[in-house]
Order: C-alpha cells, then sequence, then structure tokens
C-alpha cells in the first residue's frame, strides 16, 4: 500500500468502485469516466507505478494482470468481437493515476489506435 495512492485505497476498501472480477493478487472494477461501453480498469494489488515497474518487480504478477484483463474479456463479452487492453505509462503515455493498471475496454468499434498527426 502507497500513501495517497488513490487505487490502493481502491483496494483496501477506502473508496468505493464497482468491482467485476477480483483474485487473490488482482482486483478489476469498471472506470469512473469510461470511454466505450465497457471500460474497466485491472491492477495488482500491490503497488507498483506502472507497468514496466510492475514487469521489472514481479514477472509472475505481471502476468497475472494479463491473465485477469482476459477473464474480464470473457466475463464481459469482449472476446468475439474483439477489445483493446491499454497501459497508458508515463507523462507522455497520458498515465494519471500510479498505480499500474490496464484499461479493457470494448463493446463498440474503437477506432484508430492512435488520432492521426
Ligand atoms: P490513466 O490516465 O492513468 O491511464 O487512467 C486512469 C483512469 O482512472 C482514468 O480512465 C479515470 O477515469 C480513472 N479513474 C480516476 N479516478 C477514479 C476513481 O476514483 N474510480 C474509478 N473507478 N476510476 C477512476
Ligand atoms: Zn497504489
Amino acid at each position: 500500500m502507497s500513501a495517497d495512492c488513490l487505487f490502493c485505497k481502491i483496494v483496501a476498501g477506502a473508496v468505493p468502485a464497482d468491482v467485476v472480477h477480483e483474485t487473490d493478487t488482482t482486483l478489476a472494477f469498471r472506470d469512473i469516466g469510461p470511454k466505450a461501453p465497457v471500460h474497466v480498469l485491472v491492477i495488482p494489488k500491490a503497488h507498483h507505478a506502472d507497468v514496466a515497474a510492475l514487469a521489472l518487480a514481479d514477472p509472475g504478477l505481471a502476468g497475472e494482470v494479463l491473465a485477469a484483463a482476459a477473464a474480464v474479456a470473457g466475463t464481459e463479452g469482449l472476446l468475439a468481437d474483439g477489445y483493446r487492453t491499454i497501459f497508458n505509462t508515463g507523462g507522455y503515455g497520458g498515465q494519471e493515476v500510479f498505480h499500474v493498471h490496464a484499461h479493457v475496454v470494448g463493446g463498440a468499434p474503437l477506432g484508430p489506435m492512435l488520432s492521426p498527426r
């Protein structure tokens, strides 16, 4: 647990969340500002700042997060039509919450991966 981390507070139950999937080591809950019909955040319960830090510190846990994201895609009915799994990382990546999280988004065509530039 990292003090002042929003997602650690969700893990601790101190901030409410709409939880859709949970394992011993991971938690998945609906994004408060959904960008697609389905928008779920999948996190490790342990605090790691971003996906690179997680992969270096605990690759097994990184795999558990990916497995949880796949399970969520299944239970949310995304597997047939496809979906996107996104790890925003750092400032240029648009990361706002520095507790690693996979965005699992789908339920409609998602458009291009990035805006044309
Ligand atoms: P990031 O920009 O760091 O990749 O994504 C952070 C995500 O967390 C955003 O999509 C934002 O809507 C979501 N978020 C921010 N605060 C909360 C909250 O209190 N509860 C939930 N469920 N999602 C949140
Ligand atoms: Zn945290």
